[in-house]
């Protein structure tokens, strides 16, 4: 029934006994993601991101699973069945508060009292009625620096329903909430809702990256949009750089500020912790 409802409706499917299985492996991921929850076995990863000296400014907070049997798991093996389940509006309010707590911890170090964290909002999370509320509650509760939190948005999210996220984002933005369009590049952008959007930072995909060296029209299409960016008042910060040609090209190509494999991995909190220690990443070719 559900493979004829998602192919449109009004037709016909028929039962192969591999759908039976997928059925219930799904079953059996959702019952072990809400134990998941329950014990702890949901974590923060951290990926630093870096300016044009390669100095730590921030760090993205990614989602991973601590699986008992599969072993660490990253969100693809995950995040669509969180989506689709809602689980993701429990989920998203953990990462929310466990990065604002981590804000007023690192607030006590000097290595990283002005970094700034990122976290994933998916469109489910920002659509709940009361998010802002929500958002205003976990700051008030913690006591992190609202300055200090970026929200990154995928552009799908935001032409979902324009209104309800200008409303949202602006209420935000005045709590001191900064905001990213990530991926940036990859989906329909339409330069008429961006600009009514209160943006702090275009993030530009990875996708534009990987052959950039080769392909010149990706720097083309990055030097467009960090034109674009700038003269929206936004800045621009590309993910996805592996190799100190790739940054170099970057470089060239107007970019300021940087995060991918070639300054760190996601790395759990210790890690993370050790890395901002020394302040400037050093890489090599
Ligand atoms: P994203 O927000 O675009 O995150 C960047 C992804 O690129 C991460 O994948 C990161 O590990 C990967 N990455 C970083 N540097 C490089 C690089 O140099 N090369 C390559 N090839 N990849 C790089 P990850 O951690 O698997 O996350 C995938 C996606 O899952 C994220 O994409 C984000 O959309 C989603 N996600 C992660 N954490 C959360 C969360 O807390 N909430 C929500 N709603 N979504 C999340
Ligand atoms: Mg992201
Ligand atoms: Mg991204």
């Amino acid at each position: 029934m559900y493979q004829a409802k998602a192919s449109g409706r009004n037709s016909l499917r028929f039962f192969d006994p591999a759908m039976q299985k997928a059925l219930e492996e799904r079953i059996l991921l959702e019952s072990e993601l809400r134990l998941a929850l329950q014990k702890d076995a949901v974590v923060l990863h951290y990926q630093v991101q870096v300016d044009e000296h390669l100095k730590i400014i921030g760090a993205e907070a990614l989602l991973r699973w601590q699986h008992p049997r599969r072993g660490l798991l990253e969100p693809g093996h995950f995040i669509a069945l969180v989506e689709e389940t809602g689980l993701i509006v429990p989920i998203g309010h953990w990462v929310l508060e466990s990065a604002c707590k981590q804000l007023k911890a690192w607030e006590r170090n000097p290595f990283s009292c002005d970094l700034q964290l990122a976290i994933n909002v998916s469109v489910r999370q920002f659509r709940i009625k009361n998010f802002v509320n929500e958002v205003r509650k976990v700051l008030n509760e913690t006591g992190a620096n609202p300055a200090r939190l970026k929200f990154e948005l995928t552009e799908s999210l935001v032409i979902d329903d324009v209104v309800d996220t200008v409303e949202k984002m602006q209420a935000l933005k005045k709590l001191g909430i900064s905001f990213a369009i990530d991926d940036f590049g990859t989906g329909y952008s339409s330069l008429a809702y961006l600009k009514r959007l209160p943006l702090d930072q275009l993030k530009i995909d990875k996708s534009f990256v990987r052959d950039i060296i080769v392909n010149k029209n990706d720097a083309v299409i990055v030097q467009t949009i960090i034109g674009m960016a700038t003269s929206l008042g936004m800045d621009t910060l590309v993910e996805g750089v592996e190799t100190v040609e790739q940054q170099d090209f970057l470089s060239l190509a107007g970019c300021r500020a940087y995060q991918g494999y070639l300054y760190g991995y996601p790395v759990p909190l210790a890690d993370f912790e050790q890395q901002i220690s020394r302040q400037v990443i050093s890489v090599s070719s």
